[in-house]
């Protein structure tokens, strides 16, 4: 076993692993991605063994929660093994953000093979304005992967909507009773700079924490709770109801001092932060070193890579996005 050091600059433990799959997905959301978009040639890729043997590295170095992410997890070919293979890799919280149009198919497989949580994107319950805004969604496919993931029995279900002013901003209050009143928590996200977009402006769009909690107060009486999930989201508990309202306010209310994180790209670069360039390159580790000697060095590239983790983000609005990598090659 290795010895448990992922410790950055500033003194944070790092413990979570955000494991991108693909950076390819079958939505084309607004905020995440342009119209016209270029993926990854498969080769770049990393292959579900290169996959899991990092998963399993983080693991041995004192991680202790995964998430698979991408792009899209669910649109990779055999991406079962990937979450059977990790299950067993004992993550005290193995979880899945998926844009959940494919989770009717996988939900029940996905819980046998260890996951524990799963986050589902929603940024709308009408029709046309959910396919206006994903470019290519059908809401119906989704809500059916809702419905199978909690027949399926994951410990927790969460929805995630990117608030945009002229695009759902009144819905935020329908999409809160819609979680609230089927036992799922939601979080509303404030659109972050990650990519060009010609789309909207940012700035137009941008509506803050404070802003959102408004409208929700109008009609839900909230209260904050001291509910540390290890995640950037701050959370609020609605009278009456079990779930949570959560809040991820990269611009209104920093999260970075408390940074527990870090992504590995479907390419197999890790970022040490979403709003910074600080990266290290896996993938030739991988497959540039012999087997037997992969886990160490893989185990030495980690800890090393750790050392370029900066203190913050420094997201601007006002700027042109100065991180030019768009969410989906990120890794949500
Ligand atoms: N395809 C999956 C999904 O949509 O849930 C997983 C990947 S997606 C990149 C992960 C999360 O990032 C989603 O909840 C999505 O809404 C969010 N996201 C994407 N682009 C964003 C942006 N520019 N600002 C804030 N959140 C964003
Ligand atoms: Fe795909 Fe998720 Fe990005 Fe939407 S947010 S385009 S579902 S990767």
């Amino acid at each position: 076993m290795i010895e448990p050091s992922l410790t950055d600059p500033f003194g944070r433990q790092i413990r979570y692993l955000r494991l991108s799959v693909t950076d390819r997905c079958d939505f084309r959301c607004r905020y995440c991605m342009a119209e016209d978009m270029t993926f990854l040639p498969r080769s770049q890729v990393l292959s579900l063994e290169e996959l899991t043997l990092i998963a399993k590295v983080f693991r041995q170095l004192g991680g202790d929660k995964l998430r698979i992410t991408g792009g899209e997890p669910l649109v990779r070919r055999d991406v079962l093994h990937l979450f059977q293979n990790v299950g067993r890799l004992g993550y005290r919280d193995l979880s899945l953000t998926t844009n959940g149009a494919r989770l009717d198919q996988y939900a029940a497989a996905l819980v046998d093979a260890g996951v524990h949580r799963v986050n589902i994107s929603l940024d709308s319950l009408q029709p046309h304005r959910f396919h206006d805004i994903t470019r290519t969604g059908d809401l119906n496919h989704v809500l059916r992967g809702i419905d199978a993931a909690r027949r399926a029995g994951f410990q927790r279900i969460k929805l995630n909507t990117v608030v945009m002013r002229h695009f759902n901003l009144d819905e935020v209050v329908p999409l809160a009773r819609f979680a609230l009143e089927q036992g799922l928590d939601i979080s509303f996200i404030e659109e972050m700079p990650l990519g060009e977009i010609d789309d909207h402006k940012r700035l137009d769009e941008f509506v803050s924490s404070a802003e959102i909690r408004a409208q929700l107060e109008s009609v839900f009486s909230l209260k904050a709770i001291d509910d540390d999930t290890g995640g950037p989201a701050r959370y609020w508990a609605a009278q009456g109801y079990a779930n949570r309202i959560g809040f991820i306010s990269p611009h209104s209310h920093n999260f970075c001092s408390t940074c527990n994180r870090v992504r590995v790209s479907a390419e197999g670069r890790i970022l040490l932060c979403l709003g910074n360039e600080h990266s290290a390159d896996l993938r030739s580790i991988l497959r540039d070193t012999p087997p037997g000697q992969q886990e160490e060095r893989l185990a030495e590239a980690l800890v090393a890579a750790l050392r370029l983790k900066p203190e913050r983000h420094h997201f601007n609005l006002e700027e042109p996005p100065q991180i030019l990598r768009f969410m989906n090659a990120t890794g949500g």
